[in-house]
């Protein structure tokens, strides 16, 4: 079964709002006013680490019991945060969870999100060397083969939790955060599977919303745009905002600028950023200032998506000079 039906109620997953907080410090660090700039704290979402993939599951986790599902089967890179996510969320309301990653099982130890998705007692299945996200979700899907074929009850959820039913959670978080800052004139976020700026771009408009591509899919606008259509919003993709500059040589490497943000974020906010999603976005934030786009005066609010335990499973991170 896919889910695709938005329940009535979300399994609750977390305490709301999360946090939004004020960062005078970050801000003239990267040349805005000590003002204008505010954290929207959804590393904050509590359960096994954090993040954003938690407002998604809350309505993709409902719709699989609404369906009498008995194990969740998802996709991801292995150091997937919607996939440790998953495990963690099937783990609370006492469903399996079936990981499928592409590639083989690493060498040696457990690191980051890895270590944590075996703690939480999910199944782990390497697709092996298959080349495309395609073949991992063939993978997948013939996981879900199996589980019926043993008369259990798969329910898959797509890479990043991002569908229209996962989205909603972030239509919801643009409503929140309004309640919060009503003035709020744009929310920076992360673009990796799309449904956290679908959503927030459904709950505050196009304009209010400026995405960052990370290198997760190969065209974040027409996926972003994709998702908004099955979400029953008519938006126009090329009017998303979204920067393409902060992807360097691919997702899972740490980029110059992002090494920026991490060290910027770190030491003017005491904020520890992610290497992958919210590194880049923070760099994005940055472009966007130094180039003029965005003004002191302009009040913004970056999503603090989460992502820490990927951090501690990053290579680039890890071989980096800290020093
Ligand atoms: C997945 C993820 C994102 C991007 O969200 P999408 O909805 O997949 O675009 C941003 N930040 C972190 C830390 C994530 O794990």
């Amino acid at each position: 079964m896919t889910v695709t039906d938005l329940p009535a109620v979300p399994v609750q997953l977390a305490s709301w709002p999360t946090p939004l907080e004020h960062a005078p410090r970050l801000a003239e660090a990267i040349g805005l006013g000590a003002g204008d700039l505010w954290l929207k704290r959804d590393d904050l979402t509590g359960l096994a680490g954090g993040g954003n993939k938690i407002r998604k599951l809350e309505w993709t986790l409902a719709a699989a019991l609404a369906d009498g599902a008995d194990t969740i089967v998802t996709t991801g890179a292995p150091q997937s945060n919607h996939a440790r996510l998953t495990a963690a969320a099937a783990a609370r309301v006492g469903l399996d969870a079936v990981l499928v990653f592409p590639g083989n099982k690493p060498e040696g130890a457990p690191a980051g999100n890895l270590l944590l998705d075996a703690m939480l007692g999910a199944e782990i299945v390497w697709a092996g060397d298959t080349g495309s996200d395609a073949s991992v979700v063939d993978v997948a899907e013939a996981v879900a083969q199996r589980l019926r074929s043993q008369r259990r009850r798969p329910a898959l959820i797509p890479f990043g939790g991002s569908n229209a039913v996962g989205a909603h959670g972030y239509r919801l978080a643009g409503v929140e955060l309004l309640g919060q800052l009503s003035s709020t004139d744009v929310v920076v976020c992360a673009v990796g599977s799309g449904g956290t700026m679908a959503g927030l771009v459904a709950g505050l408009g196009v304009n209010r919303v400026l995405g960052v591509h990370t290198g997760a899919v190969a065209d974040p606008r027409a996926t972003v745009g994709r998702l908004l259509c099955e979400m029953g919003e008519e938006v126009d993709p090329e009017s998303l905002r979204i920067r393409m500059d902060q992807v360097g040589d691919g997702y899972e490497t740490l980029t110059d600028s992002a090494y920026s943000a991490l060290t910027t974020a770190a030491q003017a906010g005491g904020i520890i950023l992610d290497p992958v999603y919210t590194a880049r976005a923070f760099a994005g934030l940055t472009a966007e200032v130094a180039q003029g786009h965005l003004r002191p005066g302009t009040s913004v609010v970056f999503l603090a998506s989460g992502g820490l335990p990927g951090l501690f499973g990053h290579e680039g991170v890890r071989s980096a000079d800290w020093t």
